[in-house]
C-alpha cells in the first residue's frame, strides 16, 4: 500500500472558484480511497459580559470530486463525504466505478465558502495494489436472450448463491453488453457472445461489439474475418467445444486466432474426453494454448446446473480485464463445480500458465486443497502421465514433483462421482511451461 499527503492553502480571494489538484496514479492499482479535511467552523468563542458565546456557523466549506485522466467527472460528492473510495467495480455511491488507469487524475476543489484568513485543507491518498487471489466463476452461460430460462439478473443472483466470484454471459449470436449489468453489486459480470454457426461455436469475451455486422457467414473468409476483427478489439476467443456430438467446430482451427480452447462443455462425457486428448496434441505440438470450461447454462437439469463446470483464476482483481487476462494467460484451471478442489503450480517465481526455464534441477510445487477420500492427482507431461497420489481421507496435498525434461506440467484430478463407475475428473489444471 502507497499512500500520499497533499496540502493546500486557499485565499479568501478565491472562494467561488473551482480547480483541480493533480496527483499520479500508481501502475497496477486496485483500489484508490481519499479524505480531506479542513478547518469547517472554528468554534472562536466570543468573550461576554457574563460568560461566552460559541458560534455554530460553518466559516469553510470545500467540495471533493475526481477527474479521471481523460477529463471525465469521476464523481463529485459536494461537502458531503470526507472521505471516498474507487475501484474498476465498486466505488463509493455517487462516483462510478473506473478502471485505475496509471497516469495524472485531478481531485476536484470546489471553494464554495472561505474564511476570511483563507483555509487549509489536506488530502490524504492511498493506493492498494492489485494482488493475485483466486476467483471462482462460470463463462459460458445462456440467459432468455437466447434459449436460457433466466433472466440476466436472475442468473448473476444465481451465480453469486452458488459462490461465483464472475460470470460471463454468451448468448448465440446475441452480445450482451457492459451498460446492461455494469453495476450488479458483489459478482463480476462480463459481457460476451456464443458465436454460434452451422460449422463452429466460439465465445468472444470482455467486448461490447466483436464483431461488424451480423453474425451469419457463408464462407471461411468471412468467418475468419469476425474472428480477425474480434482479435483486434481485445476479445478473449474461445473455441467452444471442438468435438461435440451436434456441433463440432469444422472450420480448420490452425487457420483461425483464438486464445482459449473448451475442453469441458457441461457435465463430462466422451467429447469432452476428445477435447481433452485435441489439447494435449497442441500442447505436445509446441502450442501454449490455454484451457478452459464452461457449464452451457440454459437451465437445471439432472447433472447440469450453473457452474458445473467453472473456472478457478489467479487474477489480479476482480475486475473483467484482469479475470480475462487470467484467462488467456492460463493462469486457471477447470473444476466440476463451484464448490470443487483448487489447485496451484509454481516453479521458481513462475505460476500455472507462465514459462519457466528448465534444466535438470527443475522442479514444480504441487499444491492442491478441498481434495476427498480417494481422489487420485495425475500429473501429465508431454511424455509420460502419472498418478502421483491417492488421497487417503479428505484433505490437502504440497508435493515437489521433479521435471525429467522441458515441455510442460499439467495436473488432472480425478474423483469417483458414483461408486461403481470410473472415476471422472473433479479438476483440469493449465499447465506450467518449462522451456529449454
Ligand atoms: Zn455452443
Ligand atoms: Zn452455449
Amino acid at each position: 500500500m502507497t499512500g500520499k499527503q497533499i496540502e493546500i492553502y486557499i485565499p479568501p480571494d478565491r472562494q467561488g472558484e473551482y480547480f483541480t489538484i493533480p496527483f499520479e496514479m500508481p501502475e497496477n492499482t486496485a483500489l484508490m480511497e481519499l479524505s480531506y479535511s479542513y478547518l469547517s467552523i472554528s468554534n472562536q468563542p466570543t468573550t461576554l459580559e457574563f460568560g461566552e458565546f460559541i458560534p455554530e456557523n460553518r466559516e469553510n466549506i470545500i467540495d471533493l470530486g475526481l477527474i479521471s485522466p481523460d477529463g471525465q467527472q469521476v464523481g463529485a460528492s459536494g461537502s458531503d463525504k470526507q472521505t471516498m473510495f474507487l475501484s474498476e467495480t465498486r466505488a463509493t455511491p455517487g462516483y462510478t466505478p473506473t478502471a485505475l488507469t496509471p497516469g495524472e487524475w485531478g481531485i476536484l476543489v470546489g471553494a464554495y465558502l472561505v474564511a476570511p484568513q483563507g483555509v487549509k485543507v489536506t488530502y490524504q491518498l492511498t493506493f492498494t495494489p492489485k494482488e493475485r487471489s483466486l476467483l471462482i466463476g462460470d463463462i459460458h452461460t445462456h440467459t432468455t436472450a437466447s434459449d436460457g430460462v433466466l433472466s440476466l439478473s436472475q442468473l448473476a443472483n444465481h451465480a453469486k448463491s452458488h459462490g461465483m466470484d464472475f460470470l460471463a454471459v454468451t448468448d448465440h449470436n446475441q452480445v450482451s453488453r457492459t451498460e446492461t449489468f455494469r453495476h450488479i453489486e458483489g459478482i463480476t459480470l462480463i459481457p460476451g457472445v456464443e458465436w454460434t454457426h452451422y460449422e463452429g461455436h466460439a465465445g468472444f469475451l470482455g467486448v461490447d461489439q466483436p464483431y461488424d455486422g451480423p453474425f451469419f457467414t457463408n464462407t471461411e473468409e468471412e468467418a475468419l474475418t469476425k474472428f480477425s476483427t474480434a482479435r483486434g478489439r481485445g476479445a478473449l476467443i474461445i473455441i467452444d467445444h471442438p468435438c461435440d456430438e451436434a456441433c463440432s467446430f469444422q472450420f480448420d482451427m490452425h487457420d483461425f486466432p483464438f486464445d482459449c480452447l473448451e475442453i469441458w462443455n457441461g457435465p463430462m462425457r466422451e467429447s469432452n474426453l476428445r477435447a481433452v486428448a485435441l489439447w494435449q496434441n497442441l500442447l505436445v505440438s509446441g502450442r501454449k494454448i490455454a484451457c478452459v470450461g464452461g457449464s452451457d447454462y440454459h437451465r437445471d437439469r439432472l447433472f447440469q446446473i450453473l457452474g458445473g463446470p467453472c473456472m478457478g483464476v489467479y487474477a489480479l482483481s476482480n475486475a473483467p480485464a484482469d479475470i480475462l487476462d487470467a484467462l488467456r494467460n492460463g493462469n486457471s484451471f477447470i473444476r466440476f463445480a463451484p464448490e470443487g478442489p483448487s489447485l496451484q503450480l509454481i516453479s521458481g517465481e513462475k505460476m500455472m500458465g507462465e514459462t519457466q526455464k528448465w534444466d535438470e534441477d527443475t522442479q514444480v510445487q504441487i499444491t492442491a486443497s478441498g481434495l476427498k477420500t480417494n481422489d487420485v492427482l495425475r500429473v501429465i507431461t508431454p511424455h509420460e502421465t502419472t498418478d502421483l497420489f491417492q488421497a487417503s481421507s479428505d484433505g490437502a496435498l504440497a508435493v515437489t514433483y521433479p521435471v525429467k525434461s522441458p515441455g510442460f506440467v499439467r495436473v488432472e484430478i480425478y474423483r469417483t462421482f458414483i461408486p461403481g463407475l470410473p472415476p471422472l475428473p473433479a479438476l483440469i489444471s493449465n499447465p506450467i511451461y518449462l522451456d529449454s
